[in-house]
């Protein structure tokens, strides 16, 4: 076995109260290997984001994580100074959240937001990033000549996709994507998901993809982990996941989505 990209090891996330604590994610362990795109499902409130932050070092008080490994690549991200966070993340960990077609900035054209990026992490000049700019826009199917255009100019299912190309312009070694299509129709985000799908296969980066929407998971996932009240209760193969569930819970979550656990998922698994 080579060492897997990313490796979660016996995660316990706590919640600090004021009389207890709260225990979001308990004694948590999976790994993402090089390529691979690793689905996270589990309703509302099982811990996902909590883990998504953690591994972009991105939590803050109350949460404190009690113990556990976060290893990239071997190295532990919970043990990063705050010099070498600011290269790993977007560098080698990149996020996409659930409302990232609207982190964009509205008063900044798109050719200056990737300006920023590139600037701050790369060094590039204006030309170098204009390039950069227009190859990463051609890949997420965006006609480079747009990035003179303010992010109002684009529809929601576009603006998400210019995210993508933002966080994939450093290639990144992971992307961590918490519900990114959420507040996108069923349509668009089907079509967003197989372009990262396909992207990820050219490019070789990994996806950690979270979501509470199993069918769509199943259909662009290598790999599953159900979560259940901040516990991985499963993890497999997205095909096990969906043609012999173990836990009982993963089982109800699929009863719960009966006309995606039907012919066209059967479909997907097929090609
Ligand atoms: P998910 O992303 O799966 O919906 P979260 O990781 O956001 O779940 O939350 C896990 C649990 O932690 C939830 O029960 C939530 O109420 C709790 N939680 C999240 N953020 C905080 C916070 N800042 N303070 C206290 N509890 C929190
Ligand atoms: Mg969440």
């Amino acid at each position: 076995m080579t060492q897997p990209l990313l490796s979660i090891k016996n995660l316990t996330i706590d919640y600090i109260g004021e009389n207890t604590d709260f225990r979001a994610v308990d004694n948590v362990s999976f790994d993402v290997a090089a390529g691979e795109i690793f689905g996270l499902a589990g309703e509302s409130g099982c811990g996902k984001s909590t883990i998504a932050f953690a591994i972009s070092r991105l939590h803050k008080p109350p949460a404190l994580i009690r113990s556990g490994q976060i290893l990239l690549e071997g190295r532990d991200v919970l043990d990063l100074d705050i010099q070498a966070l600011r290269s790993f993340r977007w560098r080698e960990v990149a996020m996409v959240f659930q409302s990232a077609m609207n982190s964009l900035n509205p008063v900044l054209r798109v050719e200056a937001q990737f300006y920023d990026v590139l600037r701050t992490h790369q060094g590039m000049n204006r030309k170098q990033a204009r390039e950069r700019t227009a190859e990463m826009l051609r890949l997420v199917d965006i006609q480079p000549d747009r990035m003179s255009d303010y992010p109002h100019q684009f529809s929601g299912g576009m603006r998400q996709r210019i995210v993508i190309a933002i966080c994939l312009a450093l290639n990144p070694k992971i992307v961590v994507m918490d519900e990114p299509t959420t507040a996108l129709d069923v349509v668009v985000q089907r079509e967003i998901l197989q372009r990262v799908n396909e992207l990820r296969k050219k490019l070789g980066f990994s996806v950690l993809f979270i979501t509470h929407d199993l069918g769509l998971m199943v259909q662009v996932c290598d790999r599953i982990g159900i979560m259940l009240e901040g516990k991985l209760v499963e993890q497999n193969t997205a095909q096990e996941i969906y043609a012999s569930p173990q836990h009982d819970y993963t089982k109800k979550l699929w009863a719960s989505f009966p006309s995606l656990h039907g012919s066209k998922t059967a479909e997907a698994f097929a090609s």
